[in-house]
């Protein structure tokens, strides 16, 4: 890269994810595509924001955001995760988790720094990594996902490996961290002088009696990992574009330098509806089993068919082999099923760098229950 005419992200057009939601708006597809809840949040939440609006929460926040809801978070991870992370100097509200890993990113890569993450991929994560002219090192998952390559890990770190960038509950294959994970991570985190960026958007979407385990409560993670969260996942919102990030004073300084001049503070009603909001439900314990009954309803919607669904234990993602429908690409796949069937999906190869013959897609079951049957009706068509 020697010019400023030369893009930092050749090869990089708009998201699938924007182009496959608009095409689907288009051809009045089902969109089980792009992460999102197609039915309302609470109404209650949305009374709380405006009456914060109503009541004068217009202008800036303060910059680590709005005081209650640093503390609602404070108690919400010690009851939760038992672990203490101090309101005012260790957790940081962020525009959602893209900016919290962005500006994460920000603070902690140099030029020529490798950063390691696991593929299958959330999409943000390599751009911003060679915006900051870091390298992107992918550690590449094979389907069904059932378990990290450890040795895989250890075999691609050099003299210029500087972090990782991990994701449990895993999007897209919904695999979750174990405590040996964790343990592996730690270890070689260690060994290697590495921090570490823990990307926890769907810390209450794990199923089957199993338990989130947070990359906080690792003491040899503790002062070299930031992690971050998300309400627009866990309240319903992604389009309010409110998250968090949690790490130690000394990391959280830092982060904070970065992103008083990057977002400058995030918006105000919002952060006061949420913590008015959460202090009053506390919301996140009915989430598991909600959404847990949404994946056992797509997987009946799914099961006739000729799909061949690898089981997810968190998020609200479910991976799927679609080679006994039609043996062909997977972005032809989807756009055919979109097309023909109207369904839109994710391919699975939007979340690699390279190229893959991967006969894979992700469909999204954070929909209505009507939306989930609606989808079965039109899938079993396919035999
Ligand atoms: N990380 C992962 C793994 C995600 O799936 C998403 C949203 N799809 C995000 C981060 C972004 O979260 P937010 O909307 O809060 O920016």
């Amino acid at each position: 890269m020697t010019h400023w005419r030369d893009t930092k992200l050749p090869g990089v057009g708009t998201t699938i994810f924007t182009r496959i939601s608009r095409q689907a708006k288009e051809l009045g597809a089902i969109n089980l595509s792009q992460g999102f809840p197609d039915f309302m949040p609470d109404q209650h939440l949305l009374d709380l924001t405006h009456q914060a609006m109503l009541e004068g929460a217009n202008q800036y926040a303060p910059l680590a955001g709005v005081p209650e809801l640093l503390q609602v978070i404070h108690e919400h991870l010690r009851t939760t995760y038992d672990v203490n992370y101090d309101p005012q100097n260790e957790i940081t509200i962020t525009a959602g988790a893209t900016q919290a890993i962005y500006t994460a990113l920000s603070t902690l890569v140099y030029p020529g720094d490798e950063v390691l993450f696991f593929e299958p991929v959330f999409d943000s994560y390599r751009p911003a990594i060679l915006t900051h002219l870091g390298v992107p090192v992918p550690i590449v998952l094979d389907p069904p996902f059932e378990a990290l390559d450890w040795d895989q890990v250890r075999s691609v770190i050099t003299k210029r490996t500087r972090g990782v960038i991990i994701n449990s509950p895993h999007n897209p294959s919904g695999y979750v961290w174990t405590d040996a994970d964790y343990r592996e991570l730690e270890q070689i985190a260690q060994q290697y002088d590495l921090w570490v960026i823990s990307d926890e958007v769907y810390e209450h979407l794990v199923y089957d009696g199993a338990r989130h385990l947070t990359a906080l409560a690792y003491e040899g993670l503790r002062d070299r990992c930031l992690t971050c969260f998300s309400f627009g996942k866990s309240l319903h919102v992604t389009g309010w574009k409110i998250g968090y990030i949690v790490a130690t004073a000394t990391l959280t300084a830092r982060f904070r330098q970065v992103h008083q001049f990057t977002v400058f503070v995030v918006n105000h009603p919002a952060q006061a509806g949420i913590a008015k909001y959460v202090a009053m439900h506390h919301p996140f314990k009915q989430l598991a089993p909600f959404f847990e009954q949404k994946r056992n309803l797509l997987m009946k919607q799914l099961d006739p068919t000729p799909f061949k669904v690898i089981p997810t234990q968190g998020t609200y993602f479910m991976v799927a082999d679609y080679r006994a429908i039609r043996d062909i690409p997977d972005e032809e796949f989807v756009s055919w099923l979109m097309e023909s069937y109207g369904i839109a999906t994710i391919p699975l190869s939007a979340f690699y760098s390279a190229p893959n013959d991967l006969r894979l897609v992700r469909f999204c079951f954070a929909k209505k229950e009507e939306t989930l049957l609606e989808a079965g009706r039109r899938l079993r068509a396919l035999g």
